[in-house]
């Protein structure tokens, strides 16, 4: 038996459906930007792991101090006890946030990120005995697929089953440049109810909503009619931290920053699961109390696992080195020098940039959502081009790790090209 042939017998895949997807592809090695499969096969890898990747597979100096710390510590208990790696993590961290972040709380990953940080944000509220519980969150946004994350979340098909289960939450329109005024008025009118907790947002850019891009600006209006409003506002940087906006966090494009910070994905280099809420101290203090019911009974088992922290920690020294950031800038400008020749190609209805993300929205004549059939059409023809690009329906994106190539960028940005000419002789040919 094949490994796929095993694999069918016996394994659940996340986001597919097992009955019409086609064998998963098994990957047996990773170096830098690629991939290779039992067959030796090599694959660049455009969507970096589905958006952890950030220095590259396999990492030497990663799996070096990985191993040092398995060697040392691999795990332990986090409530009564502590250890180096959690509490060095912290303080890297804290250096690199924004500057009203106080306190880091750890999770295993991005979803729990964000349950902690709405936790904390009812909880807040709740030991005050204040009546707040009611969460204002962007239209078409992604938080995880937790419960509370399922909640804040956009209201879709990935959640359509369990909709009478998730809390109430009021969603606003995002402000996508020339709708600023259209959000401003709905988050206005949100905030006439005197109930709300929070605000939950995507920073400038809504990852699995389909790479929809707003300004800082627009952002930074928001956050503050939030804070004049006592309404704590939480970053969900998930996705957008560790450089993919071009900045460390996309907090850092911002004049306002937000009281709650998660922290996922790139945070151990694509390594290993870790996560991480940070708050400001007048969050932390609501719970200091004598009275045992303020405390704030969460935690996993692996909390603050060390070997993760120690993953976090080497990619925080990586990201110390000028070599990352010039990484990011090289991207920076690859993506927009391509965004400039493909902008007014026929087959797109918009292609945007932000740091290292670019994502092409294709015409097709079903709607732009997740559910678009050509997917599946877009992933095959990448695949049989050695590129790994996962679209969402019908926006194609790429979201590389930093250290890619400018050739293999080339060899993504001629496909592309390639893929839209292809649509656009098909769109001709049904016509
Ligand atoms: C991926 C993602 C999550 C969920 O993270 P997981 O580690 O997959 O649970 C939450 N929020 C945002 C913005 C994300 O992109």
């Amino acid at each position: 038996m094949t490994l796929q042939e095993r694999d069918k017998k016996v394994v659940w895949h996340p986001f597919t459906q097992i009955k019409t997807a086609p064998l998963p592809i098994s990957i047996v090695r990773g170096d830098g930007a690629y991939f290779y499969d039992e067959k030796g096969k090599r694959y660049i890898d455009g969507i970096a792991s589905w958006w952890v990747n950030v220095h590259g597979h396999c990492h030497p100096y990663l799996s070096q101090k990985i191993s040092e710390q398995l060697q040392t510590l691999e795990h332990a208990i986090f409530s009564g006890f502590t250890h180096e790696p959690a509490v060095q993590l912290a303080e890297r961290l804290l250096k690199r946030l924004p500057a009203n972040q106080s306190k880091i709380f750890y999770s295993d990953n991005g979803s729990t990120a964000v349950e902690v940080a709405l936790k904390m944000a009812f909880q807040y509220w709740s030991n005050q005995s204040i009546n707040k519980t009611k969460v204002i969150a962007f239209e078409n946004g992604y938080h995880g697929d937790t419960f509370g994350g399922m909640s804040v979340g956009a209201r879709n098909a990935f959640n359509l089953p369990f909709s009478k289960l998730l809390f109430d939450v009021i969603h606003i329109p995002v402000p996508i440049s020339g709708k600023e005024q259209n959000t401003l008025n709905a988050l206005n009118d949100a905030l006439k109810h005197d109930d709300i907790a929070a605000f939950i947002f995507e920073p400038m850019v809504q990852g699995a909503g389909g790479m929809v891009m707003y300004s800082a600006k627009a952002l930074d209006g928001l956050i503050k009619i939030c804070k004049d409003k006592n309404v704590i506002t939480i970053a969900d940087e998930v996705m957008t931290g560790f450089g993919r906006t071009g900045k460390f966090f996309a907090s850092d494009h911002l004049m306002h920053k937000a009281d709650i910070i998660c922290l996922s994905k790139g945070l151990t280099g694509g390594v290993m699961p870790l996560g991480v809420t940070s708050c400001a101290q007048f969050i932390y203090e609501a719970f200091l109390s004598d009275d045992k019911m303020k405390t704030f009974f969460h935690g996993h088992s692996y909390t603050a696992n060390p070997t993760a922290c120690s993953a976090a920690l080497a990619s925080m020294d990586l990201f110390d080195k000028p070599e990352a950031f010039e990484n990011i800038e090289r991207i920076e400008q690859q993506h927009n020098l391509f965004l400039q020749k493909i902008r007014s190609h026929k087959a797109l209805i918009d292609v945007r940039q932000l740091g290292t993300i670019i994502a092409f929205e294709i015409k097709t004549k079903e709607e732009t959502n997740y559910l678009n059939s050509l997917s599946e059409i877009i992933s095959g023809f990448f695949i049989s081009r050695g590129i790994i690009l996962r679209p969402l329906g019908n926006v194609l994106y790429v979201l590389p790790p930093y250290c890619i190539s400018n050739k293999d960028l080339q060899i993504i940005y001629d496909a592309i090209e390639e893929f839209l000419n292809f649509c656009r002789e098909d769109a001709k040919a049904q016509r």
